[in-house]
């Protein structure tokens, strides 16, 4: 008889959302007339730039002609022309990160979990509370000693180093998910100076970065001095170009990025990753990889970035309504996110419950991201514009 990872038995029963939805089927079920609007889970919903659809479909037929067909992609590592491409998007935001330290990935979930795998599980791990759960989760399956950083409202959901903390691998995310919150430049220098003190590594999703516009928020971490020797970076095209149902991103593990074995040895944190994406993992699909490319060009760009304006202004309608109602929140400036406290000193699955049946708005409970969740709750920005302000309208028929 084989034996299981017991490990999994000690995680949550279900992942957050599959909660939320059997709440939200039940409601239906009882009320079926329900016109529910729902502000929970961070998909998107706009239909991809067309520019990028051309270039699926151009490498679809490519596919089926004998002179371009493609089997398998040689490196596994993404075809050179995208990471090129990836490496010029970096470029225009001022940082240089070569093509060859960018893997590309079938999105950045995968990638986040997958990581794990070049880290021994003795490791402790540094998670910012409340965070993606992916990040808990996947370091639990593997028995690691997860530890957090408090990101409360005293912080401004931006948790700092602790001195007196020690740790071995770190996870940022920035701007946050869910609080939509944001490192500056500083605070992340302050990030990797205590990595470097404490020889960890941090692990930065930066999957929202299309979403930034204050000045002092960097796009990468490797627009921070020094971060190339600390931070593997991930980023998505799911929330910057609506690829959550095409499935591409990219992770930038650094040539410079080096740790000892235990036998003192210096191994390149690069060579382990190629060689755990060599491994396990065949590559991205060549017609999506096509697309991807695409988002980078000139139009590309500016179409997607049409719908990230669309996105965030259905932000500022949400953080107007609040406003306007004397609810405190984060996000919803650099994020699609906004993180709102709940009203009247509510718990977040009570909050959700009150929206759910007065109004018929579903968002997500803070505390299914964390202890520091607890009383908060997340809005997304990315629905119809229309659907957004009737949701606001019947928020705002609420007494709190
Ligand atoms: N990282 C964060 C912080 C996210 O919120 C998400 C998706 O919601 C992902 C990564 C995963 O994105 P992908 O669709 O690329 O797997």
């Amino acid at each position: 008889m084989p034996q299981i990872n017991e490990n999994f038995l000690k995680l949550e029963k279900n992942y957050l959302f599959i909660n939320i939805a059997k709440k939200v089927n039940a409601y239906k079920a009882a009320h079926p007339e329900a016109d529910i609007i729902r502000m929970g889970i961070g998909d998107v919903t706009l239909p991809i730039a067309k520019c990028v659809v051309e270039a699926m479909k151009k490498g679809a037929d490519e596919m089926g002609v004998k002179e371009t067909f493609k089997g398998y992609e040689d490196s596994g590592a993404g075809y050179y022309f995208l990471r090129e491409a990836v490496s010029g998007y970096y470029k225009s935001f001022g940082v240089d990160v070569p093509a060859g330290d960018i893997r590309i990935n079938d999105g950045a979930k995968a990638d986040c979990g997958n990581i794990v795998d070049i880290f021994g599980n003795d490791n402790t791990v540094l998670i910012t509370d409340p965070a993606y759960p992916v990040y808990v989760d996947t370091n639990r399956m593997c028995g690691r000693n997860v530890i957090f950083a408090d990101s409360n409202e005293k912080n401004g959901f931006a948790a700092m180093p602790d001195d007196s903390v020690n740790c071995d691998l770190i996870y940022l995310c920035s701007p946050n998910n869910p609080t939509g919150s944001a490192y500056t430049y500083d605070q992340l220098k302050e990030w990797i100076a205590y990595a470097k003190k404490n020889n960890a590594v941090i692990i930065y999703d930066s999957a929202y970065e299309a979403f930034i516009t204050d000045e002092n928020v960097p796009r990468s971490i490797y627009a921070v001095e020094g971060a190339k020797e600390v931070a593997i970076e991930m980023c998505s095209l799911s929330k910057t170009a609506g690829f959550t149902g095409m499935r591409c991103g990219y992770t930038v593990v650094p040539s410079e990025l080096v740790v000892k074995a235990s036998d003192g040895s210096e191994v390149k944190l690069a060579d382990l990753w190629g060689r755990r994406q060599g491994s396990k993992f065949n590559g991205v699909s060549y017609p999506v990889q096509c697309a991807a490319a695409a988002v980078f060009t000139e139009e590309g760009l500016k179409q997607t970035r049409e719908n990230i304006e669309y996105y965030k202004n259905n932000a500022k309608i949400i953080g107007e309504t609040l406003d306007e109602l004397g609810i405190k929140y984060t996000g919803g400036k650099n994020s699609p996110y906004i993180w709102l406290k709940c009203p009247g000193n509510m718990g977040s699955w009570e909050f959700f419950d009150l929206l759910l049946e007065k109004i018929n708005v579903v968002g997500t409970p803070g505390a299914g991201f964390g202890k520091n969740g607890e009383g908060w709750f997340r809005l997304t920005a990315f629905g119809d514009k229309d659907r957004t302000i009737e949701a606001m309208q019947r928020l705002k028929t609420l007494k709190f």
